[in-house]
């Protein structure tokens, strides 16, 4: 799931494929010139980079106007009749709205539920994005800018911040997290915490790249086959993802598991270490992490098997993962030079994990703002003369939002509820995830051992090996001993002492 919202479209890992284009400028027939896209990442870094701020007021504007300019392209209507037609669906089924509908079968169980997790960071990620605004006013202050900060200006004045702060330059880390360690390192955090074994084996597979591993219990006894097809090229969906060739199930037999891992590292030049960045390193975690959710699956079932869980229960397994690539002892061991074999410095790392809470107000606001309004759409009762630009304006009003941040996704172009209903009244669920794994990872922290041994046989039990074979509540409360609460996430990402 996602960076900083870590993982937008998926759940992380579940991206669906960017057709691969001519550059834009040349596919427009501007050869030699530069343009700028209304996809994200051309905003975006415009918006970080472009010292013109009439070009990035130009820039941001048709950005967020996306899907409301009239026409053919405007999308106002046409989620006006979805909003409708959703609440008359759940209406005929006995619910009292889509979202309640919606949330019946999820760990949430109720918009309520939903809501209440939401407003708990709300407070907290506005009180630091307010924070975060004064210190980028100063900054525009201390530049002899007489102007009050703005939307287009927020992103570029928090990049000069955070090089100004951190001084952290990506190449400086690369060097260390070299892609075969980094497997190693997730690989060995299965051992420690699962008594898994990975041995390298030759069998047929559909790509020269990809690799498999036997895997086997701390007996010797096989557990399933684990493949992974690490490297980008032509033919492959752009993102990262898992996938069960074979799920795991005792209905027919004793049936293992066999679970593939695919991402889109850049290949090295023959002879040369394929380096990651510590974001490629911690994908690989993540969707690592949905592998074990497969290998370890111990039902009868095949369709509770694995990763057939509630969406906002299926992210905790990977999510949690990745905290172990964060755990000093594991890097320290895997996170080695290229070509010095030297460990990573300790300064470059504490560097690299003191960036983690930079701009979290800002990120938080705008992400859990669309979570917010997304629940409260769905709960129309009757949305036939729905206005989706006023309704969204009076929703923010009563959430206090800040005029200098617009929501990641504005209503008229928030495809993770219109295009397709993946995620119509589920767009909380990523943070849902995110308090999940904070609060899961902090039981390994209060043992005083990130491996400890009683929780990760509670963790293997009741979440990896589990399936769907309980309600999540139920399934998590085994394995904590309570619900999740949301203080870790809080610490996790910085706003647990804010005012
Ligand atoms: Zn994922």
């Amino acid at each position: 799931m996602p960076s900083s919202w870590r993982r937008p479209i998926s759940p992380g890992c579940r991206i669906s494929p960017a057709p691969r284009r001519a550059p834009p400028a040349e596919e427009r027939g501007h050869g030699g010139k530069y343009a700028i896209t209304l996809a994200r990442s051309s905003c975006e870094t415009f918006l970080q980079f472009s010292a013109r701020r009439d070009l990035r007021e130009k820039v941001f504007q048709a950005w967020i106007r996306r899907g409301e300019n009239g026409g053919a392209t405007d999308n106002r209507a046409l989620i006006a009749e979805m909003v409708a037609l959703r609440a008359e669906r759940a209406g005929l089924l006995g619910f009292a709205s889509f979202a309640d509908y919606r949330l019946a079968d999820q760990m949430a169980k109720t918009p309520e539920a939903a809501r209440q997790l939401l407003e708990a960071v709300w407070t907290r990620a506005l009180a630091k994005a307010r924070a975060e605004r004064d210190d980028l006013q100063a900054m525009v202050a201390g530049e002899g800018g007489n102007f009050a900060l703005q939307a287009h200006d927020w992103r570029y004045y928090a990049e000069k911040l955070r090089k100004a702060r951190y001084d952290l330059d990506e190449a400086e880390i690369k060097p260390y997290l070299q892609l075969d360690n980094m497997i190693e390192a997730a690989f060995e955090t299965a051992r420690r915490l699962f008594g898994l074994n990975f041995k390298p084996v030759e069998v047929p597979l559909y790509h020269g790249d990809a690799r498999a591993w036997e895997v086997e219990d701390s007996a010797g006894r096989h557990v399933g086959l684990f493949i992974g097809d690490y490297f980008a090229r032509p033919s492959k969906h752009s993102g990262a993802w898992m996938t069960a060739l074979r799920d795991q199930e005792k209905l027919a037999g004793k049936v293992t598991p066999i679970i593939l891992n695919v991402c889109n590292f850049a290949k090295p030049a023959e002879g040369e270490p394929a380096l990651l960045s510590f974001d490629d390193a911690r994908t690989l975690f993540h969707e690592f992490g949905h592998a074990l959710h497969g290998l370890l699956s111990d039902v009868t079932y095949p369709l509770i098997a694995g990763t057939a869980v509630p969406s906002d229960f299926v992210e905790l397994p990977s999510q949690l993962y990745e905290h172990w690539l964060e755990v000093p002892d594991i890097l320290r061991s895997y996170a080695r030079h290229a070509k010095t074999g030297a460990p990573m410095p300790k300064a470059l790392l504490e560097r690299l994990l003191a960036t983690r809470t930079y701009g979290q107000g800002f990120a938080t606001v705008e992400y859990t703002a669309c979570a917010l309004v997304d629940l409260d759409l769905h709960r129309l009762k009757d949305a036939g003369a729905l206005d989706a630009a006023a309704f969204e304006r009076r929703e923010l009003a009563a959430l206090h939002m800040p005029a200098e941040i617009v929501m990641r996704h504005r209503l008229p172009h928030f495809q993770h509820l219109f295009s397709g209903g993946g995620y119509a009244a589920g767009y909380y669920s990523y943070m849902w995830s995110e308090v999940l794994d904070a609060d899961a990872f902090a039981a390994f922290e209060e043992a005083g051992d990130a491996f400890d041994a009683a929780t990760a046989k509670r963790l293997r039990d009741f979440i990896y090996g589990a399936g769907n074979l309980r309600d999540p509540a139920q399934a998590y409360t085994a394995f904590r001993g309570r619900l999740p609460s949301v203080e870790a996430l809080l610490r996790k990402r910085g706003l647990a002492d804010v005012a």
